[in-house]
């Protein structure tokens, strides 16, 4: 299995499929969004400048993700990972690259998931993730509703909304996604380093397999080969 990078708009689902490939798999999830908010539940200083940010829909700094990312990619020691939710700009993109390759990380796929405004934007809407253990259901989804109530089946804490799964936030959170993570695609597609799904209208477990079949068998093509000749050997 290849380490994945999902690059998708905003309540695609990369936190579900994650969670599977974790369990059965035994991938380590580093999802960027989860870090914040574990910051921003300790309500430090710096927790509650995030929280602003992330209500309003906006981007952390670029600094401040990439010194998270890096930290926790170095904790890895060769372990299987997901990185959910990074890069979501191109300086991000850029500097994932040069800290794989200091870290010589080669086993890599970029999954990009491809889905509707609409359908995300419902999706983000019926969300409610448990705050202790961060799994994440979905009110309007019968395969994804809580057991009992509002508890989460795994650990019983109370469900919670997301500050920023609101219809006004979602809209920021989405055209962020088009002007910062819209050029990341570029990026990735212009060395064909991308493997597009289209989500849609696609049940949960035909994502899952369809993700395991390329994390399992995607190979460097040849073409990506050609692409590092031409471009002097560097991906920036
Ligand atoms: P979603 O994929 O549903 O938008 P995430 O949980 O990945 O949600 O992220 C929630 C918020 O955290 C983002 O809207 C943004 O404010 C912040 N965030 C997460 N990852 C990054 C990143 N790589 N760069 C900047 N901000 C980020």
């Amino acid at each position: 299995m290849k380490n994945i990078i999902f690059i998708a708009p905003p309540a695609a689902g990369k936190g579900t499929i994650s969670d599977y490939l974790v369990e059965n798999y035994n991938y380590v999830h580093l999802s960027t969004g989860d870090l914040l908010r574990t910051e921003v539940s300790l309500g430090t200083l710096l927790g509650k400048e995030i929280d602003e940010l992330i209500t309003k829909g906006k981007l952390v700094s670029d600094d401040l993700i990439i010194s998270l990312v890096n930290n926790e990619l170095t904790k890895l020691n060769g372990r299987l990972f997901i990185l959910d939710g990074f890069p979501r700009t191109l300086g991000q993109a850029h500097k994932l690259d040069q800290m794989l390759a200091s870290l010589g990380v080669t086993n890599n796929v970029v999954i990009y998931l491809d889905i509707d405004v609409e359908e995300a934007s419902k999706r983000a809407l019926g969300r409610v993730i448990c705050p202790n253990c961060k799994r994440s259901y979905h009110l309007y989804n019968e395969g994804f509703k809580p057991l009992n109530d509002n508890l989460c089946d795994d650990c019983n804490t109370v469900l919670e909304k997301r500050s920023d799964d609101t219809e006004v936030t979602f809209k920021n959170r989405f055209l962020s996604y088009l002007t910062n993570t819209g050029p990341v695609i570029d990026y990735y597609k212009k060395q064909n380093r991308l493997v597009k799904i289209s989500i849609n209208d696609k049940s949960i477990t035909d994502v899952i397999k369809e993700v395991i079949k390329v994390a399992s068998e995607y190979s460097t093509s040849s073409k990506e080969a050609e692409f590092r000749l031409k471009s002097g050997g560097s991906n920036d």
